[in-house]
């Protein structure tokens, strides 16, 4: 359940997908069909005041303003980059910051969420690790990400071109989905939902680091895309870069891979492989991700690493990146170059949360100095 803490016992409409609201008006009294017309009040008006929702009657709105609430976490800041990217850094209860970056195209609009404060993985190249792991973002906080963005967006009527605000979402912001995975699924359902935001299952994106249990079992729900943070083509190079190969090396991986798919031939998964200069990007790795992958379904997507202060990777050069790209594409691998998105205000993997809990982490130790340095002079007076 989604409700926050203790000292709120509002029950938080906003993270419940059809099922478990359905169980929510069960649970207050209410007919079971009561569900339906909140969630559509909720995600497809994109609101969060019960006095809109006119086909309810005035004793349920009343009902409901008194025990449940719809809640959002809070916009701590917005950022626009010049190729019209925008990110949101979200406060979430506890203090903690995390991202969504918006990634607005001709064709569709991409909104990459993130699902726990931190992460636990410490891949090597990742800004987020570097923050260690929090927690798990409830179902709210993960789909608050998007109900915001979409009611942002339609007040401001930006999407014209394009028939919604948002026509993709990727899981590829802060933390490991699968590591949150009732949460995540909740959101998830909410996103296919016809009565929320109808996404079709190919434009939701899950990206995991390779946690194979979380891959079977979320076979078990749903068969939405799914993409891998492979990075390496060899168990040494990859558990150097994504430590929780030494649980689930590649064959293992690949293996859920397969699993995942089901057998169905119109299905690929999409292979994330970070370009760092020196590291991985050499034309014997892609040749060796070639035999690798050979019987695995999959497209690769060539990500150009992007720095951050204190790592030890660099990008790598242009020219490596399309002769990797050349060698995959010859021997009949569907490779894409991701494009960098909004550099200019650090719209890339956990760096600008990173920022911001810096600073708090900063002004945390300048309170704590405070409070020392006053306990001790308590000590000295007496
Ligand atoms: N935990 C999930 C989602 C993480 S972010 C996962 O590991 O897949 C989405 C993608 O960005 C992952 O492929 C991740 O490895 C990659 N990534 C992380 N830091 C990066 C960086 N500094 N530069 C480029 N890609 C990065």
């Amino acid at each position: 359940m989604s409700t926050d803490t203790l000292d709120n016992p509002k029950i938080n409409l906003l993270g419940l997908d059809l099922k478990a609201l359905t169980q929510t008006m069960v649970d207050l009294g209410e007919k079971p069909f009561r569900a339906q017309q909140i969630l559509k009040w909720i995600h497809f008006h994109s609101s969060d005041d019960f006095n809109e929702m006119t086909n309810l009657s005035k004793d349920l709105r009343h009902k409901l303003i008194e025990k449940c609430e719809i809640k959002a976490p809070t916009v701590l800041s917005e950022h626009l980059a010049k190729d019209g990217t925008r990110k949101w850094l979200f406060t979430v209860q506890g203090g903690s910051a995390v991202e969504t970056v918006y990634i607005p195209e001709p064709e569709r609009a991409t909104l990459c969420i993130s699902s726990q404060v931190g992460c636990a993985l410490n891949c090597s190249f990742c800004h987020t690790a570097q923050q260690g792991f929090q927690r798990n973002l409830t179902s709210a906080e993960v789909i608050g990400q998007l109900w915001y963005v979409v009611k942002t967006l339609k007040k401001e009527g930006v999407f014209k071109a394009i028939d919604r605000p948002v026509t993709n979402v990727v899981m590829m912001g802060m933390g490991e989905p699968l590591l949150n995975f009732d949460n995540v699924v909740m959101a998830i359902n909410l996103m296919l939902d016809d009565l929320a935001y109808g996404l079709s299952k190919r434009r939701v994106t899950l990206s995991t680091s390779g946690v194979v249990p979380g891959i079977d079992n979320l076979a078990k729900v749903t068969d939405i895309a799914l993409a891998v943070s492979l990075h390496a083509p060899n168990d040494t190079l990859r558990t150097e870069l994504v430590p929780i190969n030494k649980k689930y090396p590649i064959q293992v991986l690949l293996e859920a891979c397969k699993r995942y798919l089901k057998d169905d031939k119109r299905r690929r998964i999409t292979m994330e492989y970070v370009m760092l200069k020196g590291i991985n990007d050499k034309p014997e790795h892609a040749y060796e991700l070639i035999r690798v992958l050979k019987d695995v379904p999959s497209k690769v997507n060539l990500i150009p690493f992007n720095p951050f202060f204190g790592t030890k990777y660099e990008r790598s050069d242009e020219k490596t990146i399309n002769h990797f790209q050349d060698i995959l594409m010859e021997a009949g691998l569907v490779t894409m170059k991701r494009k960098t998105r909004g550099d200019d205000i650090d719209a890339a993997c956990g760096q600008l949360a990173g920022k911001v809990q810096d600073r708090t982490q900063r002004s945390l130790k300048f309170k704590q100095s405070i409070e020392l340095n006053s306990k001790t002079e308590n000590i000295q007076q007496m």
